[in-house]
């Protein structure tokens, strides 16, 4: 065969350390702040996350080992394919080359379960027995779920956004099947959600309402034994996720390419995106010439509408500020739209890359993603994710750039899940119940306005 559709590597082969970008910024990262202004200290954070991750979290090393225990359970799926888009690039007709690194193969269906190893493995290690967390689409709560489970002795307890418990029944089985608990946010076991349910009774949720639920949820926990996780957004997320894109390097050396000319990923949280092009910013922050994109939905538009601001993660204001891309903490989403990448915010990380010209950011509407969805699905044969769709649709779109300027280009994208557990989206996309929705500007201002007096980052 001619062909060299899929790239593997031996599990020997998987990283062995993973990729700090923060202290190669040309610029500096801004600070996570306290509500009195400065800097927070570790100490600070105790309460939250174990001390092994806020060092972590704080980081200025390049490179992390990761330690062994942990590779031992990456390596349950990882490395994960490199895959050759053969058929997508015949449909297009395009001169370019088109790779995706499959995401999709891990036990939960998606990049997530990468950070949920370390994240459970390292609360363990500091004696933590329960971790809390919020999920949206239900794949990081899946994710966590699964992680608790294979490590051992660690309880997970998920707050699902509302809208997204209704409509997504089996992301919750799958959490149950792993030994996790879901419950519907806003819910009746925090005071940030009694709240909000007295204001707003009818309220979908939001992940910024679910933040506030399982923060709270893991400070006020009495024995002390209990942390918080988030999926995304995070220093250590991002440093969990560079796997993705170190592996990816390798693949493409294995077939002569000695560097991609655009690296795509979605964006949400930020995390996939920059574990697929965080290796790939390292070296064109030392020289080399690729073209990095951020595909995010125009429903949510943080890294194009958005400003770069100090704000808080969640809507009851307990995380500290972070300079972030960031729609407002009170920004609930559309509950029209389909997929993921509905936060309000943009991980401290990948907001620096844009504001230092590392990278460039995208919104495309979600029809567009739905239709390259479906032709994804129908050449290459794997359903993806609905937040997925938004990378595919941006590689499409520099394929069929590339066929214009006549340019034989290597594209590289990840694919962050498979859509398995998201047929409802496609069901409503095929029958024409799912519509563009912009996100008004003039909705964007309301929210930012409420953030007059937070401090300016550099
Ligand atoms: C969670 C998720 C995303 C968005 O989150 P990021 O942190 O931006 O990666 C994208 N794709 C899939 C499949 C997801 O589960």
């Amino acid at each position: 065969m001619a062909k060299h559709k899929k790239i593997y590597l031996d599990d020997s082969e998987m990283p062995k350390q993973w990729y700090n970008l923060a202290p190669d910024l040309p610029s500096p990262l801004n600070p996570p702040l306290g509500p009195d202004g400065n800097p927070v200290s570790p100490e600070q954070l105790a309460a939250v996350f174990p001390m092994n991750l806020i060092e972590q979290e704080m980081s200025q090393d390049r490179w992390i080992d990761i330690p062994e225990e942990i590779r031992e359970h990456l390596v349950r799926w990882r490395p994960s394919p490199l895959i050759r888009a053969y058929e997508l690039e015949e449909a297009l007709g395009t001169p370019a080359k088109i790779y995706y690194k499959n995401e999709g193969v891990s036990p939960a269906g998606s990049h997530k379960p990468n950070t949920a190893i370390p994240q459970a493995w390292y609360n363990k290690q500091f004696g933590i027995k329960k971790l809390t967390t919020e999920t949206g689409a239900g794949q990081w709560g899946s994710a966590l779920s699964f992680a608790c489970s294979v490590i051992g002795g660690i309880e997970c307890k998920v707050f699902m956004v509302r809208v997204s418990f209704e409509q997504k029944p089996f992301r919750q089985m799958l959490m149950n099947t792993w030994g996790g608990t879901c419950i519907p946010s806003p819910s009746t076991e925090t005071q940030a959600g009694r709240d909000i349910l007295a204001k707003y009774p009818d309220t979908p949720g939001s992940l910024g309402i679910a933040i506030s639920e399982a923060i709270e949820a893991a400070v006020t926990d009495e024995t002390g034994q209990t942390r918080y996780t988030l999926g995304s957004v995070l220093n250590h997320v991002m440093l969990h996720q560079t796997v993705i894109g170190l592996e990816a390097k390798k693949q493409l050396a294995k077939v002569g390419i000695e560097k991609p000319d655009v690296v795509i990923g979605c964006c949400g949280g930020g995390s996939n995106f920059a574990g697929l092009a965080f290796p790939f910013i390292y070296d064109k922050i030392n020289g080399a010439d690729i073209q990095v994109i951020g595909a995010e939905p125009f429903s949510c538009p943080t890294l194009t509408k958005a400003p770069f601001i100090y704000d808080n993660g969640d809507v009851a204001q307990m995380t500290p500020m972070m300079a972030m891309h960031s729609l407002g903490h009170n920004f609930v989403p559309a509950p029209i739209h389909a997929g993921g990448l509905r936060y309000h915010g943009m991980a401290p990380l990948v907001s620096a890359a844009l504001r230092d010209n590392l990278m460039e950011a995208q919104a495309i509407h979600q029809s567009e993603c739905f239709e390259a969805g479906l032709l994804f699905a129908k050449t290459e044969g794997i359903i993806p994710a609905p937040e997925t769709t938004h990378a595919i649709a941006s590689a499409i779109r520099e394929a069929k750039k590339a066929k214009e300027e006549g340019k034989e280009k290597t594209i590289l994208f990840n694919f962050s899940g498979h859509g398995l557990m998201d047929l409802v989206g496609y069901d409503k996309y095929l029958n024409g119940q799912l519509h563009d929705y912009e996100y008004p500007d003039a909705e964007i201002a309301l929210n930012l306005e409420k953030l007059q007096g937070y401090p300016l980052p550099k």
